[in-house]
């Protein structure tokens, strides 16, 4: 599994929602991977007040990043693929990276937001990705393995990929799918499977990211006060939120080292979901509050379950 760093320029950058910035990259003919696409992560290498580093293009483009002067270097920052037209009888490959914006105008708004909102045709940025003909799925996460039924829940920033998702979703699968986003504008307004129901939960005032995730799981897994029973303890200081890694747990792999912690799948709630693969995503705090409900509480198997922490509420990214 390699991704390696291609050098892509801007076709075209718009506001498709209140609070979404597509951005459409040409440069991207090699660019893969073959197959399905789904959750897959790439990288952003983002220019800074120093303009684009100098990468050679090669596997080891990580080494050599970081080998460049952080002053120099610009911001590193993970997203998805909303979609990639493989080169064609239309002419060249084409990407689109849909960015969910934050604080526009504001010191809030990380490199990446900002610098999705003022791109221009010509612009160009790396993207770190596999190549057109990997076949190995590298940085896919979804993994529902013999699961009949999925259940997908995600903030904004997990919009693109669980829109990927359901491009791609296989017919044998039934799936529920929870989107919480800021404003009900920002669902996009297209056709989904018939066997992937969608429901959309705007955040609305008065509620912090996630809260409307966490209320849709207590649903799902009969629970009655999740905030106050589940929720991870807040940081004792700003240090030691940026030094926590987010979380990020799949069937097959755990940031976790708290095996004896899981329940045996014996409640009714894990009954219910003996044949279901869950996928969460979004803000570190909301999926770890969830985590705590599903494995703790309902004692459904980590292995049945993707937990993946996109982004930590007050914490810019590391990369
Ligand atoms: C596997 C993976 C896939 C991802 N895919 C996408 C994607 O396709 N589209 C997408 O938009 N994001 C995606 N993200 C999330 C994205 O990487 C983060 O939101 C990232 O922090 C944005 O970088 P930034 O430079 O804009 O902000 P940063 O410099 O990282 O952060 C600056 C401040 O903004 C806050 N912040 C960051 N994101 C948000 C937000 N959405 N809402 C409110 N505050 C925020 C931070 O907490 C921090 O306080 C993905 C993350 C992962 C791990």
């Amino acid at each position: 599994m390699a991704f390696f760093p291609f050098t892509a320029t801007v076709k075209n950058s718009e506001r498709i929602s209140p609070n979404f910035q597509r951005v459409t990259f040409t440069g991207v003919n090699d660019m893969g991977p073959a197959g399905h696409i789904m959750d897959l992560r790439i990288k952003l290498v983002i220019p800074g007040e120093h303009g684009l580093p100098q990468m050679t293009g090669e596997e080891n483009w990580y080494d050599e990043w970081k080998a460049i002067d952080p002053v120099k270097r610009g911001s590193m920052r993970t997203y998805s693929i909303r979609e990639l037209r493989r080169a064609g009888e239309h002419g060249e490959a084409e990407l689109n990276i849909d960015f969910a914006l934050h604080g526009v105008g504001t010191p809030d708004s990380g490199p990446a937001a900002t610098w999705a909102v003022e791109a221009q045709p010509g612009d160009q940025l790396y993207v770190v990705a596999p190549q057109k003909e990997d076949e190995s799925g590298p940085g896919i996460e979804f993994q529902p393995g013999e699961a009949k039924n999925v259940v997908i829940l995600g903030d904004e920033t997990a919009l693109p990929a669980m829109l990927r998702i359901a491009d791609e979703w296989s017919a044998e699968l039934t799936g529920t799918m929870y989107c919480e986003l800021v404003d009900i504008a920002d669902a996009p307004k297209i056709d989904f499977p018939a066997n992937l129901t969608v429901h959309w939960v705007p955040r609305g005032e008065g509620h912090t990211y996630g809260d409307m995730l966490v209320e849709s799981a207590a649903r799902l897994f009969e629970v009655e006060n999740p905030r106050g029973e589940f929720t991870p303890p807040v940081p004792s200081s700003p240090s030691d939120a940026e030094q926590s890694p987010l979380i990020w747990e799949t069937p097959t792999y755990s940031s976790f080292d708290d095996e004896e912690e899981r329940a045996e799948p014996t409640s009714t709630v894990a009954e219910r979901y003996a044949d279901t693969y869950f996928w969460i995503a979004g803000e570190s705090s909301m999926v770890t509050t969830i985590r705590r409900m599903v494995v703790k509480g309902a004692g459904i198997s980590r292995h049945q379950v993707s937990f993946m922490g996109y982004w930590k509420n007050g914490v810019k990214a590391l990369g």
